[in-house]
């Protein structure tokens, strides 16, 4: 049976398809070619069958948002509200990272309910069963394909796999000099794996069986960043970039195989390295679509890393990254909880938005708002705004209804002065427009 990509070669369009096109506003065909040649990916399972959607270039720049239990918080319940709370606010994809409770009826039942593009980490559940035999690095080859076939079976539709971490990248993490040495959970169970055992990562050696399981059960892989920089000291070094390079050319093995394949990348780095950074992968991994965590662009706001993430997610969405992981602002600290989601959620759809922006994309809405407000029409302003709730919150703070503008300027609304005397003067706006404070 062929694969997404190698229907896409082609040429063979489907509902799907036709979907994003129009939402995209870009032709079937550009579509089409942009899945073939592997710049462009539509992860889809036909197991889980999510909305369609695809990532990368000359695409929205998609956000994905984590959720999932911890072994202090395992409760399904309240992961699953944090998965729909994510899903309303935007997010475009949703990954089910849980390590807590019973992980496979929570895998499903996430399965079940999400209507966007699914993602996980078999390998945190291959590791925490071995840890719970006797420790991670007893985690058998075997164990790792199974957990990736279970969950592909289950319908994941795109999956992180750390293949990049392998004995000779490791040389450089050992000899590097870092301060956070490895932070990726992934990443630092087969970085123990491997020195413990003194083998290959599997994932690397039998990367051949991966690209069999991916093309049986059609799940998109997501090249992680096992070696990702953990602070800003340890950004764009050697380890980071080496592993990167091992990336490139497991896409181009994911590509002949007709294996839908995007990358992971940074981490926390200093804005100046963004741009390069992005450019980097585009070139390294022949395009291939780039899935930031972050970056974050400093390591001194715990609490507010939702917006140090931000920062570093516009900066790389405009320069090319297609899919930006929320972070929350619990990241550091603790699981977060739903309003930690929402705020996550939002801070990295800005970021996206922000970035398409800078790539001539998606700025009719921008115009709704400004033409919402330059009537001081609250209504149209709430209908295009992120938050709308905020929003509403926000305006009645303080709203006498003797002012058609709000509580910041009172009667001198400087919005309503122009409209009163500069456009009535120019005639744009009629006789009877009216300007209503809720
Ligand atoms: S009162 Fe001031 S802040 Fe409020 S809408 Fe008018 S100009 Fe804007």
């Amino acid at each position: 049976m062929c694969t997404i990509m190698e229907e896409a070669a082609r040429g063979a369009s489907d509902r799907r398809i036709r979907e994003i096109a129009e939402r995209e506003r870009v032709t079937e065909r550009f579509l089409l070619s942009g899945i073939a040649s592997g710049r462009i990916v539509m992860p889809c399972n036909p197991a889980h069958d999510p909305v369609p959607a695809a990532i990368g270039e000359g695409l929205l720049v998609k956000v994905n948002a984590n959720v999932g239990t911890s072994r202090d918080m395992p409760d399904a319940e309240a992961e699953i509200r944090k998965m729909d709370t994510a899903i309303r606010y935007g997010a475009d994809a949703v990954m089910d990272l849980s390590t807590g409770g019973d992980i496979d009826t929570i895998r499903h039942m996430m399965l079940a309910r999400c209507p966007v593009m699914m993602g996980s980490v078999p390998i945190y559940e291959v590791g925490l069963a071995a840890a719970r035999r006797k420790a991670v690095v007893d985690m058998t080859e075997d164990d790792i394909f199974s957990g990736i076939e279970t969950h592909a079976k289950d319908g994941m539709d795109f999956m992180t796999v750390h293949c990049g971490i392998t004995r000779e990248t490791m040389k450089w993490i050992r000899d590097s000099g870092r301060i956070m040495d490895v932070v990726s959970r992934g990443g630092s169970f087969l970085t123990a794996w491997i020195l413990h055992n003194e083998e290959e990562n599997p994932l690397f050696e039998n990367f051949d069986y991966l690209l069999e399981l991916a093309r049986k059960y059609e799940f998109t892989l997501s090249l992680g960043d096992g070696f990702r920089p953990g602070c800003v000291s340890d950004a764009s070094d050697q380890a980071q970039i080496g592993e990167l390079a091992t990336l490139g050319h497991l896409v181009r093995r994911a590509r002949e195989a007709g294996v839908q394949a995007m990358v992971e990348g940074p981490g926390h780095m200093t804005i100046d390295q963004i741009p390069a950074n992005v450019k980097m992968e585009k070139t390294l991994c022949g395009g291939a679509p780039f899935y930031v965590l972050g970056p974050l662009a400093t390591d001194i706001a715990p609490g507010y890393d939702h917006i140090t993430s931000a920062i570093g997610g516009a900066i790389a969405a405009q320069n090319g990254a297609d899919f930006l992981c929320y972070v929350t602002p619990a990241e550091h600290l603790s699981l977060p909880d739903e309003g930690d989601v929402k705020e996550g959620v939002i801070a990295a759809k800005i970021a996206a938005h922000a970035g398409d922006l800078s790539r001539g994309l998606g700025k009719d809405r921008d115009d709704a708002m400004a033409r919402a407000r330059k009537t001081l029409d609250w209504e149209g302003m709430y209908k295009v705004c992120l938050d709308e709730e905020k929003a509403r919150r926000y305006r009645a703070r303080g709203c006498t209804g003797a002012s058609e503008g709000c509580s910041m300027c009172g009667d001198v609304c400087a919005v309503k002065i122009v409209n009163d005397y500069l456009v009535k003067d120019r005639g744009a706006l009629g006789p009877n427009t009216r300007f209503d404070c809720d």
